[in-house]
């Protein structure tokens, strides 16, 4: 078998198989370019359990190397000022660590944070102490938090410019655990819609659509806006602002399943934003369902049903059979009626909303889609977000294709002519127009080229990443729960190095599927499941594939994997060391590939096996090996400076009298992967 093709088996480089085999008492010499078909076989065997043995002489070597740092902190006395509350990343600026590392320390903590996330001084204070600081406290100083509260508060003042308030549309967002049915429900919703002209008609897909309902009670013909984004993404734009996207929640819970991590996470978003919300007891239908087992699951984790005399309506529904998907509409409607008082907006201010969906269209450029909250946006009006002006709306359009010419408060809209994407989460408000400033677009796309790395290549079209990006380690990655997710995703990314990197071609939440193979499946990379499995029709296709998976339980052990695995794809340096000069005094032999010539050593000496640089008139014309050295007739290893010699040098330079030899070796040296 070629070195080559047992090497791209193995998922390694050549060189470094080369390098690693005899190590592991395989015969096998640095140059070979075959190797007996048993022999290959051997190493396939032992691959597993080397593999496994270099990464843990590399996690024991990385485990050591800490300690030591740390014991050097503690002698050294170095101390470090922590505020009340600081995010992860300010943390490790602090620390002057790397923020993977703060991330994974946080995590052998037991705590789940990704680099924005806040932490409190107790806890940063024991980390930072396990790390060999001394402690102090500081007064003031949460510059990011400022940042971050300073975004939310300029929604809140722009909201609160909403004098001559009117009702306006709910908005509702649908949360649950993945396959529990969110996305059949919101398909079966969208073609319940009452308007019969609108009923299964053809719409696109642009993070919210709307539906018309008839209010129960007064019997009115009333819209409702459905956020529409994929699963996980509902949960990040609902946990990073709160409250103020979505009215109501509709928990979808599978009644054959019950209460899952991510109904718990679902949960805990919904109570923290203050939302009311229902829960659809989705799945009937299926003879499994069991209503009584997931309420007593349900109460147990907060929610009380209202028919066993708590305050949360169960609506028993089946998507899939349209089962009583109108009560639910009614009783969605009579929920809104009830907090009216807060679902209401000036729709004669400029416009305010929030990002909701944002994505390169390779066509027109950034797109994105804003939910408006107060006021009213038209075409022409410019697009202001975090007080820089990012465009102007040169079109817009509704969930269903159409041009809207403005877009009232609770009016999801597709906008063309953002001249930078914003981000999922960013507040637009027209509001603070007069004081904006123009963008500088060069400095935005630079500062967003990390961001817009990764959502490119979760689009699957990450092509010219692969260009920058010598070596990547393509992966896609699943989770059970957002908050995992986040963390791990903030660890990969802060993983940077020029040569190589992890570009993540996939992620979510949810049991590995099908689709995730699609993702990889030209990518040549891994799918990796933080405490997920694959479907049973899944694990056979990656089988059937060579499609790699691995399972993780510990964030720590993923992240040492991802290390290792760039380590092995790191290109390891050549080091030229310049050996000595040759004068080419005579031919006496010329074949294909291989002269046979006499000269003089005017420099240094010359080594058998050593590499030459061929020059002529101080040119130079190509490379060759000397495979062969003589000094007086003898077969000799090395032949010193002032000395004639005669030897064979393999190249398919053609070489003549005069020319000149530069004899150089050249060695392998391991590079350490820094983070
Ligand atoms: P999501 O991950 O929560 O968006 O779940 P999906 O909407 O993708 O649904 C997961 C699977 O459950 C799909 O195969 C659906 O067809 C199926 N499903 C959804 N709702 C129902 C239902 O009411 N009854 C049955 N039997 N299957 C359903």
């Amino acid at each position: 078998m070629n070195v080559t093709e047992l090497a791209r088996r193995l998922r390694v480089r050549p060189q470094q198989l080369l390098e690693i085999l005899p190590e592991y008492g395989f015969d096998v010499g640095k140059k070979a370019v075959k190797i007996d078909d048993k022999v290959a076989n051997q190493i396939m065997r032992s691959w597993n359990s080397i593999r496994k043995e270099i990464e843990d002489k590399r996690r024991k070597e990385i485990e050591d190397k800490k300690r030591e740092e740390t014991e050097l902190r503690k002698e050294s006395g170095l101390s470090v000022a922590l505020p009340d509350v600081m995010t992860v990343k300010d943390f490790s600026d602090r620390l002057n660590l790397p923020v993977t590392q703060v991330i994974v320390e946080l995590m052998k903590n037991g705590i789940l944070a990704n680099q924005n996330q806040n932490i409190d001084y107790d806890t940063a204070g024991i980390m930072a102490e396990e790390l060999g600081f001394s402690v102090q406290k500081e007064e003031g100083g949460k510059a990011d938090e400022e940042k971050e509260k300073e975004r939310e508060e300029s929604l809140e003042k722009a909201l609160a410019q909403n004098k001559n308030k009117e009702p306006r549309p709910p908005v509702v967002v649908v949360m649950g655990h993945v396959d529990h049915g969110k996305t059949k429900l919101l398909d079966t919703i969208r073609e319940a819609n009452i308007i019969s002209g609108e009923s299964g008609g053809i719409t696109q897909h642009i993070g919210a659509y709307q539906t018309i309902w008839k209010d129960p009670k007064t019997k009115e013909q009333k819209p409702i806006t459905f956020i529409d984004t994929p699963g996980h993404e509902a949960f990040t734009i609902m946990r990073s602002r709160g409250a103020q996207v979505a009215d109501l929640a509709i928990l979808v819970v599978a009644a054959d399943d019950g209460v899952k991590p991510q109904t718990k996470e679902a949960i805990q978003i919904i109570k923290a934003a203050g939302l009311p919300f229902i829960v659809a007891l989705n799945k009937i239908d299926k003879e499994a369902a069991d209503l009584d087992r997931v309420k007593t699951e349900l109460s147990q984790n907060g929610v009380n049903p209202e028919d066993w005399g708590g305050e949360t309506p169960v609506v028993p529904i089946s998507a899939l059979t349209n089962l009583n998907i109108d009560k639910l509409l009614d009783i969605l409607l009579l929920t809104a009626d009830v907090n009216a008082d807060k679902i209401q907006a000036d729709p004669h201010i400029p416009a305010v909303g929030t990002i909701i969906e944002s994505n390169l269209n390779k066509n027109i450029g950034a797109v994105a889609t804003v939910l408006i909250q107060a006021g009213t946006l038209k075409i022409g009006d410019p697009l202001v977000i975090n007080g820089e002006i990012y465009g102007k709306v040169r079109a817009m359009k509704d969930y269903k294709g159409d041009d809207l010419f403005e877009a009232l408060p609770s009016t999801p809209a597709q906008i063309i002519g953002f001249k930078v994407s914003p981000v999922i989460g960013d507040v637009l408000d027209n509001t603070s127009a007069e004081s904006a400033t123009r963008i500088d677009i060069k400095q935005k796309k630079n500062e967003q080229t990390g961001a817009q790395q990764q959502s490119v290549a979760t689009n699957s079209s990450g092509d010219d990443e692969d260009k920058k990006q010598k070596n990547s380690l393509n992966i896609v990655i699943k989770a059970d729960m957002l908050g995992s997710l986040e963390a791990i995703i903030a660890s990969l990314e802060k993983i940077n190095h020029e040569e190589v990197g992890v570009k993540i071609v996939g992620k979510g939440l949810g049991n590995i599927n099908e689709s995730d193979v699609a993702k990889i499946e030209a990518k040549d990379g891994t799918i990796i499941g933080f405490h997920v499995k694959a479907t049973p029709s899944t694990e056979e296709l990656m089988r059937e594939k060579g499609i790699k998976f691995l399972h993780f339980e510990i964030i720590y052990d993923l992240i040492d994997w991802v290390k290792d695995q760039l380590q092995f794809l790191l290109e390891k340096e050549k080091v030229v060391t310049e050996i000595g000069k040759l004068q080419v005094k005579a031919i006496f032999r010329e074949e294909k590939h291989t002269a046979t010539i006499g000269g003089l050593v005017v420099d240094g000496k010359i080594k058998k096996g050593a590499r030459v640089r061929i020059l002529k008139d101080d040119k130079i014309q190509g490379y060759g090996e000397i495979t062969g050295l003589q000094s007086g007739k003898q077969d000799v290893k090395m032949v010193p400076a002032g000395s004639e010699c005669g030897l064979r040098v393999q190249t398919k330079i053609k070489i003549e009298k005069d020319d000149i030899l530069e004899i150089f070796v050249e060695s392998i040296k391991d590079r350490e992967l820094e983070f």
